[in-house]
């Protein structure tokens, strides 16, 4: 059986296209004003640095604007939410990204919190997940989002689906489980305190690996045809599940890289696009 491949870097570049002409259909409508994403980067962590660089990017392949935000090290809760309040206050920004991880020494949750729900375009405040796991409107989460417009684009036909979703992460495993949900998948959710682990995840027609640890989930734990998702990225281009034995016996899988990452980053412009689209459009 040969799988199929959930591209996520091509469907990212071909939804770049449609925004590039959302992007310059508003700028025409509101007498060339540019939509801007704010982006939060608080310490020198490179592979954060490496992130945001790449979000501002995006940004600019499609004709927005990105404000770049640095913060020192030692930043304070309390200087972090009032560069939060700065931003949600700004007209000019229509949406806010706080790229996670922070140092320890912030209240992280505090932060995404502060941010107002219509400019949390990356998903991360406990407002948006509730409405959306309640079924109502609300920006998602970029990572499950992003994992669930690709299954859509496939046409994954997720209604009446066990899928398992290994990770309880705020900004992945919780949402995705509750996207999934929504979806009228059957979700099982595990975590580090799991038992049968291999057993779980074994009964998977779909299983999503969001642990951040390189291979943890074994190929021989995944049964023949399922769906596979691998949200992790480690050096040496593995993710979070042992992959190639399965690309000849599932269904389908994302590759790594090239298939959750561009879509984490698309869903994060997609998402801004919308929200200025709101206010400009
Ligand atoms: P995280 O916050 O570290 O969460 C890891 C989750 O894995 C936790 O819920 C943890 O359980 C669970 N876990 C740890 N050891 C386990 C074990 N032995 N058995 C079962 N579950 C275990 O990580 P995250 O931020 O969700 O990220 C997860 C992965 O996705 C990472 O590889 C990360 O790089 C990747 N990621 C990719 C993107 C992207 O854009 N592509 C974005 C975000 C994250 P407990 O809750 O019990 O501790």
């Amino acid at each position: 059986m040969s799988a199929l491949i959930l591209d996520g870097k091509a469907l990212a570049a071909q939804c770049e296209q449609q925004l590039s002409e959302r992007v310059a259909s508003l700028k025409d409508k509101s007498a060339g004003k540019t939509p801007i994403l704010a982006t939060i980067l608080v310490g020198a962590d490179p592979a954060s640095a490496t992130y945001v660089k790449m979000k501002g990017n995006a940004c600019r392949r499609i004709g927005m604007d990105s404000l770049a935000v640095e913060m020192a090290d030692d930043t304070s809760t309390e200087q972090l939410l009032s560069k939060i309040n700065e931003l949600n206050n700004n007209p000019d920004v229509h949406g806010i990204l706080l790229q996670h991880p922070v140092p320890g020494q912030i209240d992280e949750r505090a932060c995404f919190d502060a941010i107002a729900l219509e400019k949390d375009v990356d998903g991360v405040t406990c407002l948006g997940f509730g409405r959306m796991a309640m079924g109502e409107e609300a920006y998602g989460c970029a990572t499950p989002k992003g994992i669930m417009r690709l299954l859509e684009h496939y046409s994954i036909a997720l209604e009446g689906m066990h899928a398992v979703v290994v990770g309880r992460s705020p900004i992945l495993g919780k949402p995705m489980a509750a996207m999934l949900l929504e979806a009228n998948a059957t979700v099982t959710i595990c975590h580090s305190r799991t038992r049968n682990l291999p057993a779980l995840i074994k009964q998977a027609d779909l299983v999503v690996g969001a642990v951040g640890r390189p291979e943890f989930i074994k190929a021989a734990w995944v049964k023949d045809g399922a769906v596979v998702i691998d949200a992790g990225y480690h050096p040496g281009g593995v993710g979070d599940i042992e992959l190639q034995p399965l690309k000849e016996r599932c269904a389908a899988y994302t590759p790594v890289p090239g298939g959750v990452g561009p879509m984490t980053i698309n869903t994060l412009i997609f998402q801004s696009v919308a929200s200025a689209e709101k206010t400009l459009g």
